[in-house]
Order: structure tokens, then sequence, then C-alpha cells
């Protein structure tokens, strides 16, 4: 190493190297956009950060996100480099971004009246990502109601054969373009009404090219088990990876039922089979307003998401009637002098891409699914206007610094492990989840002891704290906690 020149000589910092082992102290040296040298002290560098008191972690993977839009228009990425994300995963739920048609529509619900220069496939998608140039790194799913959306003239009924090849096709280009996978989401339209023999159909694709599976499953209420039988057949009968999305039981009635999941998760990763899951650290989930209604007041025995009250569900995003965010469908309802499913409609009639929050899921089964180990974070943030979720903002610390640090739930290596090298051995990212010599420097510096969320649901625009150094590519995108407006991050493609 002697006379070797460094970038950056990052020193004295605890190394959390992302495979979940005993953390270490170490010197750690960039060059280009490599981690050049771990443990050892170099000769000469360019600069020279002290990280004494730091933890030194690979960037956090977000395996669940849905910043496939964002990443294009709001390329910084604030709410998610600040909370150390240096790579998201898009393209979860079945929303892809191509075909661009049907990828569009999802935009608007999550960006009212954005606008985009039109990409063709996935392959005009990843051009589109690289023209963006985000601060942080992009992996892409292929979303099965989008390319359904796309390719089938009936959304009631099953693709024909024509239209089945059609589908085929449309996955196939987004895997050869790089895809790691595709996505379903079996409790929205159009993806509600595919049969698993559709989604085992298209699942050969993934077996072909080497992607993984990802679901956000049909039901995860009252019949999550039978949902996650659903999900492991389909693995099964291709022999591809599985990714179970935002494990939970949802609704109260459902609650407790994420022992009986694990257990099959677990007796099916016991027969060799590759099943994961991802989960964001609250009791409350978010999505369409209208997805609620059909999932969780129309289906009256509780539909995908388990039953739900009017107080449960609360407006977060109701495009020009601000005054209806913050306020419970139960508000709504006194307001409007109607019941909790009328206000909701009320509310669709007047935004129809308003989103909500959903108070869903009891703590003990959150703190069941994360301290299972084949469990990843997942922030399924949604960049909508309005008042989102705080997962958006504040995931990543919040299972740093409420669920290891301050409750021990798991260790803090293994919490790294979880949102790095587990993550990127799943979605095949290679060089990246890891400090190791030649590994790309995707690098997070936080203070173990102060390493917090802040956002909440009143207040979900906060940054978290302790956090003061994130690089991307060897680049720092923050620096002493404030965003530095570089934006070295990259499309990443399977491999
Ligand atoms: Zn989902």
């Amino acid at each position: 190493m002697a006379g070797e020149r460094y970038d950056l000589w990052i020193r004295g910092a605890t190394v959390y190297d992302g495979s979940g082992g005993e953390p270490f102290e170490a010197d750690v040296a960039l060059r280009g956009d490599r981690v050049a040298a771990v443990g050892e002290r170099p000769v000469r560098a360019g600069a020279e950060l002290d990280a004494r008191g730091l933890a030194l972690a690979p960037g956090f993977i977000d395996v669940h996100s849905h910043d496939d839009f964002a990443v294009i228009l709001e390329p910084e990425m604030d709410f998610k480099v600040m909370q150390g994300v240096t790579t998201d995963v898009v393209g979860n739920c079945g929303f892809g971004a191509a075909p661009f048609g049907p990828g569009v529509m999802m935009a608007q619900a999550f960006h009212p009246g954005a606008s985009f220069e039109p990409w063709e496939g996935y392959a005009g998608y990843f051009e589109a990502l690289e023209r963006a140039a985000p601060s942080l790194n992009v992996a892409v799913l292929v979303g099965h109601g989008s390319v359904r959306a796309g390719c089938v003239a009936d959304q009631k009924r099953g693709p024909d054969a024509r239209e089945l090849a059609r589908m085929r096709d449309a996955v196939r280009e987004g895997l050869e373009a790089g895809a790691v996978g595709y996505s379903t989401g079996l409790i929205y339209e159009p993806g509600r009404n595919a049969s698993s023999q559709e989604l085992i159909e298209l699942a050969r694709e993934l077996a072909a090219a080497g992607g993984l599976y990802a679901t956000h499953m049909r039901d995860e209420g009252r019949g999550l088990v039978d949902s996650v039988l659903e999900t492991l057949r389909i693995g099964a009968s291709v022999e591809v990876p599985v990714q179970i999305s935002h494990h939970k039981a949802s609704g109260r009635d459902a609650w407790g039922l994420v022992s009986e999941s694990i257990k099959r998760i677990d007796a099916a990763r016991a027969g060799g089979a590759d099943v994961t899951a991802d989960q964001y650290p609250y009791t409350a989930g978010s999505t369409m307003l209208a997805a609620v209604l059909q999932n969780a007041f129309e289906d009256r025995e509780g539909g995908g998401l388990g039953r739900m009250r009017g107080s449960d569900v609360v407006v977060s995003s109701a495009p020009g009637h601000p005054d209806y965010e913050g306020r419970s469908l139960s508000d709504l309802a006194r307001r409007f002098g109607l019941d909790a499913e009328g206000a909701g409609r009320r509310v669709l009639e007047q935004a129809p891409a308003a989103i909500a929050v959903i108070h869903s899921m009891c703590e003990e089964d959150v703190q069941t699914v994360l301290a299972h180990p084949a469990t990843m974070i997942g922030s399924d943030g949604i960049p909508s206007p309005g008042k989102p979720h705080p997962r958006l903002y504040g995931t990543f610390p919040r299972v740093l610094g409420r669920y290891a640090r301050d409750q021990g739930v798991l260790s803090l290596a293994d919490a790294v492990r979880r949102m790095t090298g587990l993550a990127a051995d799943k979605f095949r990212l290679a060089g990246r989840g890891y400090i190791r010599e030649g590994a790309f420097a995707d690098l997070v510096l936080f203070d173990p002891g102060a390493v917090t969320d802040t956002a909440t649901f009143d207040d979900p625009r906060r940054y978290p704290a302790g956090l003061p150094h994130v690089f991307v590519n060897g680049n720092a995108v923050v620096r002493d906690g404030a965003h530095t407006g570089a934006r070295p991050g990259r499309p990443l493609r399977r491999s």
C-alpha cells in the first residue's frame, strides 16, 4: 500500500461490515467509487474524516420503495439519503415504470400533475434513470399490475394466450434491461384479478433470467397464512427466490397471525427454499384510499387489509383538499353526516388520488417480524404531497435507534445486516451491501448512541438525527448532516 494515493481516509470508525459479524475498529480508505483499503493506515490520502465514536456501515438498501418517479422528479432524494439509504429498489407492489402509459397512471397517484418525457419499456426507463442522475442508486422490479394493464384488454378476466405471451414478453424485456425481478400487488387493480397460474406463467421468465418474485400478497388480514402458502407455491413451482413484501398481520382480528406465517416461512427455508421478507417498523400502513375502501370496507368479511374502523383510517394526502389531511374517516364522517365508508367515498370524489394512513397492526407483531432473521428493511414510503406516512423519512434510523439500541429487538450488527448485506445478496446487487476492499463505496456514518427518527404522523417531513455522513459511489451526498447536492447514483442492473 505504501505510496498509494487515496481520495479519503475515514479514520477510527467502528465498522459494521454488513455481514452481521462483530463490529471492529478500522480505518477505511476510498479511491474513486470504491473502498480501497480496510484496516490499514493509508500512507497518503487527499482528505481525512475523523470518525472516532461513529459507526461506519454499508449504505442502506431500501428493498421496498415506491420512488420509481420520485428519483426522476426529485433526484436529490433527500428523504432517503438523509436516512442513510444509498440504494432504492423501485417497482414494488405490482406498480412499475413500464409500459409507460400504465406506469405514468401510477405516477399521477403519487405525483399529481407531474409529466415525463415518454420512455419505451424498461430499457427506456433505465435510460431515463441515467439522465436523471439521482443522488442514490436505483434497482428495478418489473411491476405485474402495470404489465397487465398494458397487455390485457379486459382486466376482470385472465389473459388469453396472446395476451399472456405479450405479458411474458414485457416481463422478459424488463429482466433483459436489468430488472432484478418482478413484483405483484394482489390487493390492487388490476393485479388482484390474477390467478396463481397467471403469476406462475410469468414467473417462468424469472427462473430463466435469475430474478426474484416479490409480492404484496392477496390478503394480509385473516387470510395471511393462505396468502403465504400461495406465495410459497408460486416460488416453488418455478424455483425462484421469493420476497414477501411488508410482512404483517393487518386488522385487529388478524393480529398474532405473523407467528403462523413465520412458521410457514421457516418450514420452506428449512426445505431449501430461498424465502425472505421485508418490513417497515411502524404499526400503521399506508396506501391509496381507493384501495382501502375496496379492501377494508367493501369486502364485508375483511378483504386484503383486514377490517378497519373509520378511526383507523387517516387521510394523509388529498390533492386540492388539504383540510382533509390528518383527519380520520370518523372525523370526516361526522363533518359530512355520513358513515365512515361514505366519508371515504366523498373524499375520493373530490380527490381521486387521495392516500391514507391505516392504523392496522399491533406492536407485538411488528417486533415478532423484525426479530426474524430473514426480515429485511423496506420503507414502503409513498413520496406523495400532504402528510405522508413518516416511514418515508424515518424507517432506517427508527430500526437502528428505537428497535436495536433502545428495545434490543435485534442487535445493531444484525440490524445493519438486514439493511445491507442480506438485501444485496437477495437482490443480486454485486459489490454492494458490504464494507470490504473492492466494494463500491456506498457508506453511512452514524452515531449509535444518538441515531433516531424524528418524523411523526403529524409532522412527517423531518429528517432523522445522528447520521452525519453518507457516501454514494465514493461521493459525499450528506456531509455534517446536510445534503451536498451531489447526484452520483446509478441505475443498478441485475448481476
Ligand atoms: Zn404493497
